[in-house]
C-alpha cells in the first residue's frame, strides 16, 4: 500500500501506525518514515519494506548474524566492545578465537598481532581470553547488549571475551614457576 496507490490512505495511515507501534509490528524505512506493519512499501517514499523481519524490539534475546558483528575472520564473527580494545569472538574455542580475533586486530586495527607487540609471543594472548556463554539482547537503537550467561540459559551461544592486554600476564599465570603451594 502506498500513498500514490491509494487516495484515502492518508485517512488510515496514521491510525494503522499508531496501532503497529503499540504493537511493535511497524517498521521503518530507509527515508527515515515509520510505517504499519502490513505496508509492504513506504506510505511516503514507496520504497519497499526490507527484508520481512521480526521487528527490532529492546530486550528480544537473538543469535547475532554478520550484520550484527564487525566481520568474520577465519570463519568466526567478531565485534570490539568499547574503547578499550576489548573484543568478542563468537566460538568458545580459544584455539579459533585466538585466530579470528588476531586477523581482527590487524585487518581493521592495523596492529601487528592481537597483542599489539610483534615481540610477544601469541600464545600470551590466550591468558586474556574467556570462553564461554553468552545471551545477546536487542537494544531499542538496534544494537545488542551481551551479558555473560549459562550454557542453558536460553538463547545462549559460545562466546569468547578478549580484555585487552594492558598489563603483563595476570599474576595466577605468570606464577607458574613459583613452588606449588597445594
Ligand atoms: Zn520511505
Amino acid at each position: 500500500m502506498a500513498l500514490d496507490e491509494e487516495p484515502t490512505s492518508t485517512a488510515t495511515y496514521w491510525p494503522s501506525l499508531a496501532a503497529s507501534q503499540a504493537a511493535g509490528t511497524f517498521w521503518r524505512c530507509r527515508c527515515g518514515e515509520m510505517n504499519p506493519g502490513d505496508y509492504d512499501t513506504c506510505h511516503f517514499c514507496q520504497h519497499p519494506q526490507p527484508d520481512l523481519q521480526p521487528s527490532v524490539r529492546a530486550g528480544t534475546v537473538f543469535t547475532p548474524t554478520e550484520d550484527d558483528m564487525e566481520g568474520e575472520y577465519a570463519g568466526v564473527l567478531v565485534a570490539s566492545m568499547g574503547e578499550d580494545g576489548d573484543a568478542i569472538a563468537l566460538t568458545d574455542a580459544k584455539n579459533r578465537a585466538l585466530e579470528a580475533l588476531d586477523g581482527y586486530f590487524r585487518e581493521v586495527c592495523g596492529q601487528p598481532n592481537l597483542l599489539d607487540d610483534a615481540t610477544r609471543p601469541l600464545s600470551d594472548a590466550y591468558f586474556f581470553l574467556d570462553s564461554g556463554y553468552g545471551v545477546f539482547t536487542r537494544r531499542a537503537d538496534g544494537g545488542w547488549h551481551l551479558a555473560p550467561a549459562a550454557e542453558d540459559a536460553e538463547g545462549a551461544v559460545p562466546v569468547t571475551w578478549f580484555r585487552h592486554p594492558s598489563g603483563p600476564v595476570p599474576v595466577p599465570y605468570a606464577r607458574q614457576g613459583d613452588p606449588q603451594l597445594f
